[in-house]
Parts: C-alpha cells; structure tokens; sequence
C-alpha cells in the first residue's frame, strides 16, 4: 500500500538582481486508494488569471488521498512575478511564458521558468490539465480540444474549440505536451468584475469529472451536457485603446451577424473610436467585458465563435 503524502516545495528558478528568489510552487498529492497515473495541474501561467490559483486552491481542500489513485501535481502559480503585478506577461522581461515553451537555461528569465516547469513539472505526467481565465476584465468560458478530445468532453463546458492542426500557439504547454503526445487539456473559464463562485465550482467538478474517467476517483464520470464544438473563433483585437462600453455582457449567447457588442469610446473627449460587432451568421459569445472598463489597443477584446461552420 502507498503511504500518504502530501508535499509542498519551492522550486527555484533564479535570484533576482534584488536578491529576491524566484521559484515555483509544486505540491504531490499521493493517492492510498491504489496505484494510478500522475495528473498534473496548474494555474496562472499568466498573472492576471487568478481565478485558476482559487480553483486549484479549493480543489486540494476537498481532495481525499483515501479515494484518490496515482498522484496529482500541482503548479497553483506558475508564474509567480506576474501573479504579483497581476498582468498576463512577466513583468521582468515582458515575455509570455505560453509562448517560451521548453523553454531553457540560455533565454531570458521567462525562458528560464518554463525550462523549470518542464524539468520538474511537465515531463512526469501522464495527463495534463492548464487552467487559464479572461484576466482582469473579460470573461471567457471554453475548452480546448488538443489531444484528448474525450477529457476536454469530459470537463463538462457547453463550448468547446478545436483549433486547426491541434494547437492554437507555439510554445505553449498545449503545443509542448501534444508534441510528447500526452493526454492535455486547456481550460478558459472566469475571470473579469463579476462573482467568480460558479466558475470555481464548475472548474473543481470539471477537474473531478476527468479523474473520474481516468479512474484516478471511483465512480462513474457525469454524462457531458450538450456540446457545442467550434472550428473557428475569432478574437476582436481593438485598434484604438480607451473606454469600452459593453452591449452584449452574456456569454455563450447566440447572436446574428452584425449585433453590436460594444463600444470603444475616448474617455477623454467622448468621441466614439470603434464600434464591435458579432462578425459571423450565427455568432456565439465565447469571451465578453461584462463592465465598462479600459482597453488597450490589440488586447482580447472579445472572442466570437462560428456557429455557421460549428460541430
Ligand atoms: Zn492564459
């Protein structure tokens, strides 16, 4: 029989010019129900992300390791410098750590973190799962199909994307992890001013629902809603930053072509900059601001699914 352990360890990554150490939060969870696969799961590759750490967070509160099978690993923070200043890139080097995978040694600091995370991280799983979030304004909700259709299925979301040829960015975990042909899914789900509970509780029974079908829990996995798969989603990156005053505040909304989703107004002189609308004969909201908030130029404004050329 295993013995029960639960570990808790600072990686570390570099010493800062501060003097300050950098280092990655990596938790084991040993299962004593059996032997099983080790699941990995991880939170706040982008810093502005947040929600992920309280899903992880809130997740090993309710785990039992007297039901659990194999082991889970837990990355609660992978990028622990953008989680401070709360922006999705590393503010040291203005890198997107889910651009820089393997990353390595040679690079800059962010390269570095992702080296790490691959060494002490990545390459011991059997099955990944990488919780992302709409960050500080938007929210989004979908999940994408990768490499493990059937996990993605089985998180339970009403949307999910399949991005042509598998990956959507290079350098992702996505794209690193289906290279190795390891079973990945990536999630989208939260963030933005507005309660976060149900996307938390949705986020920990969706976790639950892929062990579930991995056998790492008893008990049969819950049947998925009904799905809908999109091949296209676009993402409306704004041309001119300012106020952005939303229309359409609801996600996984139906919408005909031309709907006006917001707008982007100068809060300086009012004037209206930009105009936003569903692109697509039927549109399907899949990433929203729900609040006036500021926008930059070339951000996510919003993410609009194809519903028209949709499984
Ligand atoms: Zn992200």
């Amino acid at each position: 029989m295993i013995v029960a352990t639960t570990r808790y360890a600072a990686v570390p990554v570099a010493t800062l010019a501060s003097g300050m150490e950098v280092s990655v939060p990596l938790h084991e969870v040993r299962g004593t129900a059996g032997d099983g696969p080790t699941l990995g799961l991880s939170a706040c590759l982008h810093g502005d992300e947040q929600v992920s750490t309280e899903i992880l967070y809130r997740f090993v509160q309710g785990l039992d390791v007297g039901q659990l099978k194999g082991r889970v690993l837990i990355v609660p923070v992978a990028n622990a410098l953008a989680y401070e200043s709360i922006t999705r890139h590393t503010p040291l080097d203005m890198q997107n750590l889910n651009r820089v995978f393997p990353g390595g040694g040679e690079g800059f600091f962010t390269h570095r973190l992702a080296g790490v995370l691959v060494r002490e991280f990545l390459d011991k799983l059997d099955y990944y799962v990488d919780l992302h979030a709409g960050g500080v304004y938007p929210t989004v909700d979908y999940v994408y199909i990768t490499n493990a259709e059937a996990l993605s299925r089985a998180f339970g979301t009403a949307v999910l994307f399949r991005p042509s040829g598998g990956v959507q960015y290079g350098g992702s975990t996505a794209a690193y992890m289906r290279e190795r042909n390891i079973p990945s899914v990536t999630v989208e789900l939260g963030g933005g001013p507005v309660d976060q509970a149900a996307y938390v509780a949705r986020g920990i029974a969706g976790i639950q629902n892929i062990m579930r079908t991995i056998g790492m829990l008893a008990g049969d996995p819950a049947p998925a809603p009904p799905q809908t798969v999109l091949r296209t989603l676009l993402t409306l990156r704004p041309t001119a930053g300012g106020m952005l005053v939303p229309e359409v505040t609801t996600l996984h909304t139906r919408l005909g072509k031309g709907t006006v989703l917001g707008r982007t107004v100068s809060p300086y002189s009012f004037d209206e900059l930009e105009v936003f609308r569903a692109p697509f004969e039927p549109s399907l909201t899949v990433l929203v601001r729900q609040a006036v908030c500021r926008i930059d130029p070339g951000d996510f404004g919003y993410m609009i699914g194809d519903l028209s050329t949709a499984e």
